[in-house]
């Protein structure tokens, strides 16, 4: 028997992690002869848990919250995705036993935007909540599209403001606070913040929506998140949520790894299904 490939997601907390069941579609879907599991890493024992799959003859890894910017900081080589955005969520073990980091977020967020729901992004208005390192992640790839503008509001303000500059060189981009949001709609609202794991919503002012926006939370669950039903009150045109995003960043990772491409339609069908039928089983 050919002992399989190990593959593994480094996160605290993970227990809620899709990415084994999604992986394990894909290798079955390809027929790669892979397992992957989830690893739970105590805060500060992250450089030694990636030693220790590594000597274990681990070929890759997903990372998490709240290491993606620690990962960067350890690989020996990056993408230059990955490079600017300062994170990184997919690493490669080399034969040598070097480390290679990738940012797969991005290109995640806007397959599943442009092609799994059709949205346009080029000369819409765009604001993404969030600073942290999944907002690190996407905005290079959200600039690629060419959208009229992309404003980066967080809590703290300074983070947005050092993200936008970093980011300038690749489109019109403005970062800060939420004064910056007073008076001005958008077209598309994505949520990178963390406050949907809370069941809370960032402040926002009133009439930041028109009838046709989208709103784009990139946290997901078995119910709606806080912001998608936020979204809906207000009134957007669509409120789509991150699984699509948590797929198709996976299948990036899978094909950075296996040089396979996995058919990630049959996947998000199938995860969504999953979802139904959890909460008519809950709700019985
Ligand atoms: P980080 O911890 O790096 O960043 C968290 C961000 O959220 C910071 O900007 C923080 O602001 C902000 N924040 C936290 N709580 C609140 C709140 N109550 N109100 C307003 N802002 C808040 O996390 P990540 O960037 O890695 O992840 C963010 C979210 O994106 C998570 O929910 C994660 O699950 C999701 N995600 C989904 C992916 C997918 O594929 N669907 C991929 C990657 C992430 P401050 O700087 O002020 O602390």
């Amino acid at each position: 028997m050919v002992i399989p490939d190990h593959y593994a997601v480094m996160g605290n907390p993970i227990a809620h992690s899709k990415s084994p069941q999604i992986h394990t579609m894909f290798a079955y879907q390809t027929n790669q002869n892979l397992i992957y599991t989830p690893i739970l890493v105590e805060v500060g024992k992250f450089e030694e848990a990636i030693t220790v799959f590594h000597n274990q003859g681990g070929k890759g890894l997903n990372i998490t919250i709240p290491f993606k910017n620690q990962a960067w900081s350890l690989m020996d080589k990056c993408s230059s995705e990955a490079q600017r955005a300062k994170a990184v969520n997919t690493i490669a073990i080399k034969e040598d036993g070097s480390l290679f980091g990738y940012n797969t977020d991005g290109i995640g967020l806007v397959r599943d935007l442009t092609q799994n729901h059709g949205k346009r992004i080029s000369g819409q208005r765009l604001l993404l909540l969030g600073a942290g390192g999944a907002a690190s992640g996407v905005i290079e790839a959200l600039l690629s599209e060419k959208p009229s503008h992309l404003a980066v509001i967080n809590r703290t303000s300074a983070k947005a403001i050092e993200l936008a500059a970093r980011f300038s060189p690749f489109g019109t981009i403005i970062g800060g606070g939420h004064e910056l949001l007073e008076n001005n709609s958008f077209d598309l609202i994505i949520n990178a913040t963390a406050s949907s794991l809370h069941g809370e919503v960032p402040q926002l002012p009133p009439r930041i929506l028109n009838p046709n926006s989208w709103v784009y939370d990139m946290m997901y669950g078995n119910e709606s998140t806080a912001f998608i039903k936020w979204g809906q009150i207000q009134g957007a045109e669509h409120c789509l949520d991150g699984l699509g995003m948590l797929v198709e960043q996976a299948a990036e990772s899978f094909f950075i790894w296996r040089k396979i491409r996995p058919n990630t339609a049959p996947i998000i069908t199938q995860l969504r299904l999953k979802q139904r039928d959890r909460l008519l089983t809950i709700g019985e």
